[in-house]
């Protein structure tokens, strides 16, 4: 296996094996390594030309059902003050951010018994009577096929659900046993067949993870083909069990970035929060491997000390939406720029 032999079956979009991207993990010299993200970074150029997608994050919700070994907000964490939006707040948020250029609003939150499917589709539905030129996006985790149909009717145009991890066994290191992998894979195949734009992802040096884990990523993502991938580093959180645990590196996800870029090249890749918090050049180094969107933080000022996923997170200065002019100029940087715009994939 050369890596000139790896690049054209991913340029002719042939299937890669698992080998292939444990080679291109692991197995690349420094100049093949730079031959990567410059194949990468014209595919997306040719894709997206030099614009940048930029989506409001609205963090409605801190609650969760689930105990995720990994997750600062996970239901044993005591320590977190909980909060949950309004609608009235979440319909201000919008009205922030709309002004500002953001054309997608992303809803995040924990698994929060609260959002039942009267309330998500009122909401929604409000949502596209204010904004209708504005893409929803839902990040609000496991629902049953139902539930899916009906926000989608309401009005969500995407759904954003990380497998976190393809592999199952790995998956049971991360979370409690009643946390099944297989419902989780098979939450997003129902999400694409409804038909939202669809969102996967991993962490990047989760604990436990190995290059084969991240293959076994790579493959599903093949075979589910979604129309965006979200992927950062892992970052421990003080107050999980896995305090102690070491990052995932800066350099393992761009590359994993790069990898995705050529695998998908029509997909929505988000320079994630994440990637910042752990190299403040993060988003830069994200956006030359081929990443082409960015979220930043549009939930109320108050609570977003109260969304802590891991410890640090950013939300200020460029992470935050009334940053975007300091955003702006880092794109500009490196000969990019954001763009008002919906943003949907190729
Ligand atoms: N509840 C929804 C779900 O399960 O998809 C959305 C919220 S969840 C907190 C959003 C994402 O945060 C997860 O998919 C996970 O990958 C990421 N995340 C949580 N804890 C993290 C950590 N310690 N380091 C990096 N990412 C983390």
């Amino acid at each position: 296996m050369t890596f000139t032999s790896v690049l054209e079956k991913l340029t002719q979009r042939l299937p890669l094996t698992g080998e292939d991207f444990v080679f291109l993990l692991t197995g690349l010299t420094p100049g093949e390594e730079q031959q990567l993200y410059a194949a990468a970074r014209s595919t997306a150029q040719r894709q997206f030309g030099n614009r940048i997608f930029i989506r409001g994050l609205i963090e409605i919700s801190n609650l969760c059902k689930n105990d995720c070994y990994y997750c600062g907000i996970r239901k044993s964490n005591q320590k977190v003050q909980r909060y949950r939006l309004t609608k009235e707040q979440i319909l201000s948020c919008c009205e922030i951010g709309y002004p500002l250029g953001f054309r997608t609003f992303v809803l995040q939150g924990g698994e929060d018994g609260a959002f039942t499917d009267d309330w998500l589709c009122g909401l929604l539905q409000e949502m596209k009577r204010r904004f209708p030129d504005c893409a929803i996006t839902l990040s609000l985790g496991e629902r049953s096929r139902e539930s899916y149909r009906r926000l989608k009717q309401a009005g969500a145009d995407r759904y954003l659900l990380r497998e976190e991890t393809a592999d199952f066994a790995h998956y049971h290191r991360l979370h409690p046993a009643q946390m099944s992998p297989q419902h989780r894979q098979d939450c997003l195949f129902a999400l694409k067949e409804l038909g939202y734009q669809t969102g996967a992802g991993f962490m990047v040096g989760s604990p436990g993870q190995t290059v084969e884990h991240l293959a076994e990523d790579f493959l599903f993502l093949q075979k589910l083909q979604p129309h965006m991938v979200g992927i950062g580093p892992f970052l421990p959180h003080q107050d999980t069990p896995f305090r102690d645990c070491p990052p995932g590196t800066a350099a393992q996800t761009v590359r994993c970035v790069a990898i995705l870029r050529l695998l998908l090249p029509g997909a929505n890749l988000p320079a994630t929060t994440a990637l910042a918090t752990l190299d403040p050049k993060g988003r830069q180094k994200a956006v030359l491997a081929g990443a082409n969107v960015i979220m930043p933080n549009l939930s109320p000022a108050e609570v977003r000390d109260k969304y802590s996923l891991y410890d640090h997170k950013a939300h200020s200065g460029a992470e935050a939406a009334e940053g975007l002019r300091l955003l702006q100029r880092q794109m500009e940087e490196i000969g990019y720029t954001l763009c008002i715009d919906r943003g949907d994939s190729r």
